[in-house]
This record gives structure tokens, sequence and C-alpha cells, in this order.
């Protein structure tokens, strides 16, 4: 990306010049105060009021999580005109996306920064819980609770530093938008309707706070995070085959089940070519670096010749580190028959493909149709979410969050990611805005990965942290040097 680099250099030199008018003015005015006991006191305050309100579809309670943060907000001096709800009718529930627009100074020119976290949660299975999932219970340094991770640490967080900066008299040189989003777990209608709206349409890029999280180790090494500016397309296809059936008395060699068989046979034998954008090219050389082995030696074959047949049939090995190299598809759910003494009529596989950013669905599709030839199976798309081109890392965003990130966590390493998918983060980039997952809320690998799951939980040390994170990033982005 040769325009970008020439574009984040020449920042750069504006950059020094503007430090040293900065300093000058510093002479008159004392610098914005960092968090401290009390912020964080109403950061966890805000929290478990969050946390209360199930926010899980068809309940009804966005709009009033909502308010609740409206309420806050207003209290702290956002003016009315600076906040919207953006309700929306689904299925007839009303949900709402929530904009608060921290106004920059007067007569800047710089563009928006879009902050986005989304303030629905997925349901939760209470007597599976060993607390309940609405009422947080904080033990052993967690604090337990449905959302605790996925994403209502983030809205808390991002309303608190809003509130404490507002009071503290800060204004930033550029327009920050707040961008939460209310069903982002169950069709994110709302993100769509976010990414649109005029306060977020010319914003020069956004930061996620979902996908933010990154990895504490056990042995003392630095804390890993992880700066996701990709994502792939997770796409559902039906593949199914038809017969006129009949007794099962007299079988035919045509038959549904058979021809089912043969059809994912194919898809099994399907390969996807390696692919390497800018996000996984640097995964791939971080994680060449990392692990070492087999896997170093075949990535770093792979990053010089993707076609390379031996370095691939090494990876196939290791799908949970290969899976940022190609689409994948696999078949995930199987119906058929109709009767016990019948041959069979209907038989409906679905086959669920996470497809590598930039590919269209119609090529995965046709790749599909050509794996099943012969069969007698039709291929067609049974439910898509929104595709989205990779986001550029720009090396004065990366940097930024990686002084944030290193604020929390000295020596803590920041990695650009491309995720399998499922954020917010699609629609925006979908929508023209650069958009990066960032955040420095450290969780223990494997225990600690329980969002969607049971007893989902934050580890309150990091939460604590994490206004340091927000502090000094926005200061950082919007005009505090
Ligand atoms: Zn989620």
């Amino acid at each position: 990306m040769p325009a970008l680099q020439s574009r984040a250099a020449s920042r750069r030199l504006v950059g020094g010049l503007v430090l040293s008018t900065c300093l000058m003015v510093f002479g008159a005015k004392a610098a914005t105060p960092a968090p401290d006991a009390r912020d964080r006191q109403q950061a966890r305050e805000i929290y478990s009021e969050l946390l209360r309100i199930p926010t899980v579809k068809g309940q009804g309670q966005v709009p009033v999580l909502a308010e609740v943060l409206i309420r806050r907000l207003r209290a702290a001096g956002f003016p009315a005109e600076d906040i919207q709800t953006l309700p929306l009718d689904v299925g007839g529930e009303t949900t709402v996306g929530l904009l608060v627009r921290y106004r920059g100074a007067a007569g800047n020119t710089r563009k928006p920064v879009a902050l986005l976290a989304h303030m629905d949660v997925v349901g939760a299975v209470a007597e599976n819980w060993s607390t309940d999932p609405f009422r947080p219970v904080e033990k052993d340094g967690y604090l337990y609770a449905r959302g605790s991770v996925d994403t209502k640490a983030s809205v808390a967080l991002l309303a608190t530093t809003f509130i404490r900066l507002r009071e503290a008299g800060w204004v930033p040189d550029r327009d920050l938008v707040l961008a939460l989003s209310g069903d982002e777990e169950s069709g994110s209608r709302t993100t769509r309707q976010l990414a649109a709206h005029a306060w977020i349409r010319s914003a020069e890029y956004a930061l996620n706070a979902d996908g933010g999280t990154g990895e504490m180790a056990h042995d003392g090494a630095p804390a890993a995070f992880f700066f996701q500016a990709a994502e792939k397309t997770s796409v559902s296809f039906k593949v199914e085959t038809r017969n006129r059936g009949g007794h099962s008395s007299a079988p035919r060699p045509d038959n549904a089940m058979y021809e089912m068989a043969d059809a994912l046979k194919g898809i099994q034998a399907l390969r996807f070519p390696v692919q390497f954008n800018e996000v996984n090219r640097a995964m791939a050389e971080a994680m060449a670096r990392a692990r070492g082995g087999e896997v170093a030696t075949a990535l770093r074959t792979l990053l010089g010749d993707p076609g390379d047949a031996a370095a691939r049939a090494v990876m196939e090995k290791h799908p949970e580190d290969a899976n940022i190299l190609w689409t994948t598809c696999v078949p995930t759910m199987i119906e058929g028959g109709n009767a016990r003494n019948a041959l069979a009529q209907n038989v409906a596989a679905t086959v669920h493909c996470r497809i590598f950013p930039g590919v269209p669905i119609e090529q995965v599709q046709a790749a599909l149709e050509r794996a099943v030839r012969g069969s007698g199976a039709s291929v067609s798309v049974d439910a898509a979410r929104g595709s989205s081109p990779p986001s550029p890392i720009r090396a004065d965003v990366f940097e930024a969050v990686r002084r944030a990130v290193n604020a929390n966590y000295p020596g803590a390493t920041l990695t650009p990611e491309m995720s399998s998918g499922g954020t917010d983060g699609r629609y925006f980039r979908a929508a023209g805005i650069p958009t990066y997952g960032v955040g420095s809320l450290a969780l223990r690998h494997p225990e600690d990965d329980r969002a969607h799951g049971i007893d989902e939980r934050m580890w309150m040390e990091s939460f604590d942290r994490e206004l340091t994170f927000w502090d000094v990033l926005l200061k950082d982005i919007a005009g505090e040097h």
C-alpha cells in the first residue's frame, strides 16, 4: 500500500510540528488527568448496572440499556442534540442503535473517529451456570455475568471514558462518535443503520472494542494483543439432492442418499487456494517467528510461493493455524429421507464456509458446484452475512494502539489479525470505513474463552486497567500530545 505509507510518513512530519506547538500551549494549561480510583469505581458501577439488564433478543431490553447510558451521559454534560437513538422494529421487538457525539473543538477540520461496541448479548441457559447470568457476582478476581466480556465491559469503559473526559473539560481536536449497536448477535440491522448515519459516514476510521481482547500467558511471558483489520465472510450453502422415491423393497441405482454421499465426498476433496493480503501476511510472519518447527518452515515457504503443495500439506495438519490462509467449507448439518421403508425423495446438507476477505460468494458457490458435479446435487446460498474488504494497516493507527496497549502492559506484543468473522466491523468496512478491532482487555487462554458460553467472566484487574487504554488512545488520536 504505497499510497498509505506515504500518507503516514507525511503525517509523522506534521506531527512533529504540532508537538512543539502543543508544548508551548501546555505552559498555560495543565494536561487532562489520567483515570483515578474514582473513575474506576464509576466504570464498575456502570458495568454492573448494564449487566443486570438482559439485553437478549426478544426481551425488548436494549432501549432500557440505552436509556441508562443516555441518563449518565446527559448528567455529565453531553447535550441532547449530540445523542441519538436509532429505533428499529425487528420481528415485533423494538431495538435501538445509540450514537453519542463528543464534539471536537470549534473550527477543527479533522474527520471523526467512530468507537464501536454492542449493547445486546446472546442468551444464557441459567440452569447451566454456577451463578445467575444477569446478577453479576465477583469472586477470585473475576466478575461473572452474561455480557461481561461480549461486550458490556467495553460499553461501560467507553461510556465512562466519555463521561470522565467531559467532566474534566477535555476537548478533542476532532469529533469522537460512540456508535453502539443493539442486535450484533442477531442480524446486525442496527449496525447497518449506524454505519449509514451522517455522523459516521464521514469517519476517517472506526475502532471496534469488540474483538479488542488479548491473551495472557501462564508462564509470565508478555501478553499478546491483536489489531483486527479483516474478517472472513461467513456463508451457509444448502446442498440438495432430489429423487422420485419409491418403495424400499425395490431399490434402484438412482438414490438421493447415494447422490448426497457423492456430493459430500466431492466437497471433502475441495481445496481453496492459499491467499495473502496485508493482514494475514503479517499474521503468518508473526506465527512463523513464534512457532518454529514444521509450521514455521511451511509458512515461510507459502509466503514465498503460495502454490507449494508440500508446504500446504503440512499446514493442513494444523487447521487452527491454517484457517488464516484460505477459504474453508465443511458440511455441518444433514437431513433427509421420508420414511423407514421408502426411498428418499429429499436430502439436504448445510455446508458452512468462511470465505477469504474479498472473494465473492458466487466464486465459492461455483467451486462447490464443480465439486459436486456428477452427483446430481444442487447448491444454493442459505444464509450469508455481509462480506467486507480488509482495512489497510495504517501505521499511525497501529502505533497509537500499540502505545495504548503498552501503557497497560509494557512489553506486550500487538499483531495484525484477520478473524474468522462475526463482528460489527465488517459492516463498517463494507460501508467504506476502515475498521480496527482494538483493546487491551486481557484474558487467559483457554479457560477464560467463555463468550457465548457458560459462566462468562471478566478478569477485573484487566477491566480496571482498561480505562488507561482508552484514555491514552483517545488523547493520542484526538489531540492531546
Ligand atoms: Zn458475541
